[in-house]
């Protein structure tokens, strides 16, 4: 494992982190739910291999991720790592309830002290709801009892709210959304450098855009293939983020130990400045053929739900932007779209059905209410984008008519 400086705080931190939002997990009566024994061996299979900074937050896993962070790190595994989990300010109404939720998760993850306390997805709203409430004087309360070791944020909105924010408070972390094809939106390039010239430490997420960097589309894979070194979609996306100094950690949401293997083995090849001008230029011509291949800009983070009419919406957004990626212009094109139409098809289209499938409910449930629009930490225009799916996925629109369309 590499380590790395963790911005002005004396610790080393191992280059990857485990994400704990997208633990392994199983179906049992045709429902998905976390794997606790699973999740248990992935993690300390981590720790193992040198990893030594855990993320978790009230919210993964409706709850269910701390309790199974706290049961990982029994037996000597929590003085091995670097405990980080998030205060939930979008369900704190009153200023009591930092101590609420904080005892409740250090009772959740068994241990007395976390290494790190985060305000969770901070845009310019809920800080304002952090100070009004008091939350930000909370955290340095509780930093100076010794109860939390540093203070910082999760962040989901532009560079100057990000600025803002960074100048109004001495943080010791930020936590931001990047990766190859998100250095223009979000925090931003010039965000990460920003933090990290403040000494800030920068733990980045979502480093393969939910999963989409994983799963190329044939144009961006014969680029790769075009490359001198040979790396796999993942690597190629991980190797971007540590090839810069802002990154101290860079968080993935492992689901399985082959993923939690493969991970550590690029992050074992990682370092500063390790990929060269060729590789950059690979690394570009891949961010340009995916922007032009995606529809909606959703990261399957599930903030959204649920969905008062039951509405999947991160699947909903899965299937659409898997038909675009896989649309080629040709029988290829014609067969996994039909594909992607039959996995559409199985979501339920009225709430009769709902009950008891596995497979949610469709786009045509939505009636527009607005309720998940302030929950998207990417902006998403959710009911307007779930007429796309509903026209591309039910009545047989081309494709190609959205990505063109689709915001660069
Ligand atoms: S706008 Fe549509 S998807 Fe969003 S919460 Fe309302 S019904 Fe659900
Ligand atoms: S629509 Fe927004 S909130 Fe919902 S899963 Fe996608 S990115 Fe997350």
């Amino acid at each position: 494992m590499q380590y790395r400086r963790m911005g002005s705080l004396d610790w080393q931190v191992s280059a990857l982190g485990f994400g704990c939002m997208r633990l392994p997990a199983r179906r049992r009566m045709l429902v998905k739910s976390v794997d606790p024994r699973e999740s248990i061996a992935a993690i300390r299979l981590g720790i193992d291999r040198g990893i030594n900074y855990l993320d978790t937050a009230y919210l993964y896993h409706l709850g269910r991720s701390e309790e199974i962070v706290g049961d990982a790190l029994r037996g000597g595994y929590r003085e091995r790592v670097k405990l980080v989990t998030k205060f939930p300010l979008i369900l704190a109404r009153k200023t009591e309830d930092f101590e609420t939720y904080l005892h409740r998760q250090l009772r959740r993850l068994k241990t007395d002290h976390l290494d790190a306390y985060l305000l969770h997805g901070l845009n310019r709203g809920l800080y304002e709801k952090a100070r009004r409430l008091g939350y930000v004087e909370k955290l340095e309360r509780a930093r100076e009892a010794g109860t939390i070791r540093h203070v910082g944020f999760s962040f989901h909105d532009t560079f100057p709210v990000l600025r803002e924010i960074i100048d109004s408070h001495p943080w010791d972390i930020v936590m931001v959304q990047y990766n190859y094809m998100d250095t223009g939106i979000q925090a931003t390039t010039e965000g990460l450098a920003y933090a990290h010239g403040k000494g800030m430490a920068v733990v980045v997420m979502e480093p393969l855009k939910g999963g989409m960097l994983a799963n190329p589309p044939r144009r961006a894979l014969a680029i790769m293939e075009e490359a001198s070194v040979k790396r796999t979609p993942v690597d190629w996306a991980l190797q971007f983020l540590w090839n810069g100094p802002e990154v101290s950690v860079v968080l993935s949401g492992m689901s399985t130990r082959d993923q939690v293997s493969q991970n550590c083995d690029s992050a074992e090849r990682s370092g500063v400045g390790s990929l060269c001008p060729e590789d950059l230029e690979i690394i570009e011509k891949l961010a340009a053929t995916f922007r032009e291949r995606i529809i909606v800009g959703c990261t399957g983070c599930g903030y959204c739900l649920p969905c008062p009419e039951g509405v999947d919406i991160p699947d909903c957004f899965a299937i659409l932007n898997n038909a675009a990626l896989a649309a080629q212009g040709n029988f290829g094109q014609r067969f996994y779209t039909h594909f992607m139409r039959r996995r559409y098809k199985k979501k339920a289209r009225c709430h009769r059905e709902l009950a008891g499938r596995p497979d949610g409910g469709s786009a045509e449930l939505c009636v527009a209410c607005g309720a998940c629009l302030p929950k998207c930490p990417q902006g998403i225009n959710i009911p307007e984008e779930l007429k796309k799916v509903h026209a591309v996925l039910a009545k047989g629109e081309r494709v190609d008519k959205y990505m063109e369309r689709a915001p660069r």
